[in-house]
Parts: C-alpha cells; sequence; structure tokens
C-alpha cells in the first residue's frame, strides 16, 4: 500500500494529463477532484458555482477531496484546492503533494489553446494571460508551502512524471 499522490497547481499546469501518465507509469488509479464534483453533482463547476455559490462549492471541493483519498491513487485537484487551508492540512498529512509550477503566460497559452469545449470563461472577463498572473500572485505561496515537491511543468508531460517519480524515490510498475 503506497500513500496517495496529489498533485496541485493553477488551472493548465496538467495535473489532469500528467496524473494520468503518473498513474499509468506506477499502476496506481487516477482520479480528479473536479471530474468526481461533476459526476456526483451532475452538473458543471461553473453551474455549481452559479446555482449555489462559490462558499458551497469550496466545501463541495473539501468533501471531494476527502472521497477520492486511497492508497496507490493519483490525484488531480481542483485549482483553488488550496485556499481552504483545511485542504492543505488534510493532503500534507495523508499523502505526497506535488505542486506542478509554471508561469502564468505559460498557463494562459496552453489554456487558449485548449478545445472549445474544455474552456471556461474567465472569472472576471478580463484577458486569461491577466487573471492567471493575479491568481498565481495569490496562491504561489499556498502551492509552496502545501507541496513536498515542487516540479517544472513546462517540461514535457513525460519528463514531469519521470520527476515527480525521483523526487518520491518510485519506481515505474
Ligand atoms: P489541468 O488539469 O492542470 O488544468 P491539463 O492537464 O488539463 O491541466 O492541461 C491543460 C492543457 O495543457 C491541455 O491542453 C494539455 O494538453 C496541455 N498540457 C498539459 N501539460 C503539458 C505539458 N507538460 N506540456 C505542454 N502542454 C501541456
Ligand atoms: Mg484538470
Amino acid at each position: 500500500m503506497s500513500l496517495p499522490i496529489y498533485l496541485i497547481g493553477a488551472r493548465g499546469c496538467g495535473k489532469t494529463t500528467v496524473g494520468q501518465a503518473l498513474s499509468q507509469a506506477l499502476g496506481y488509479v487516477f482520479n480528479d477532484t473536479d471530474h468526481y464534483l461533476q459526476l456526483t453533482t451532475q452538473r458543471s463547476v461553473a453551474e455549481i458555482v452559479a446555482s449555489e455559490g462559490w462558499d458551497s462549492f469550496r466545501a463541495r471541493e473539501t468533501e471531494s477531496l476527502r472521497a477520492v483519498t486511497a492508497p496507490n491513487t493519483v490525484i488531480a485537484t481542483g485549482g483553488g484546492m488550496v485556499l481552504a487551508e483545511v485542504n492543505c492540512r488534510f493532503m500534507r498529512e495523508h499523502g505526497q503533494v506535488i505542486w506542478l509550477n509554471a508561469p502564468a503566460d505559460v498557463l494562459a497559452d496552453r489554456l487558449e489553446h485548449q478545445p472549445e469545449a474544455a474552456q471556461r470563461p474567465t472569472l472576471t472577463g478580463r484577458p486569461i494571460a491577466e487573471e492567471m498572473g493575479d491568481i498565481l500572485r495569490e496562491r504561489a505561496h499556498l502551492y509552496r508551502q502545501t507541496a513536498h515537491h515542487e516540479v517544472n511543468a513546462m517540461q514535457s508531460p513525460d519528463r514531469v512524471v519521470e520527476q515527480i517519480l525521483q523526487s518520491l524515490s518510485l519506481a515505474r510498475a
């Protein structure tokens, strides 16, 4: 039995992409808190926020973190998971936490090139690169404090996986 691995970082840093590849490399299960929320509520993040507000969404997010936590699991977390201290503590106590770090312009560029269906309106209606800069300024210290390890997410997904395996001293399955 091995502890879960939590991937944290802003939207676009590669939590889903890298998480799936990492889970395959280790023979672990992959789970995603945003996806879990959508499955259990049958609504998108945007719909939950619109109908119940951010506080309710954040409470659901904390529940989803607990629900997906299991041994031998790689968990991609919602970008705002670190905003609640209780979530940060929970992740550090229950597993290994990895921050996928990349600058705002790289994240914005990736999100702008995603297929239409995967895109979300920005929270403020401002250009996504500007908004991403603000988000990182607000959250970088939380990602840094919460993570056991920080990985440069500008490398290819394969390299990111290799670095995570190295920093956790884990071998491919
Ligand atoms: P997150 O789950 O953190 O929001 P995703 O895994 O959905 O991020 O990735 C967002 C976009 O960036 C996707 O289009 C994905 O293909 C691309 N991407 C993810 N990781 C990398 C990477 N290391 N290098 C280049 N593009 C990437
Ligand atoms: Mg994702």
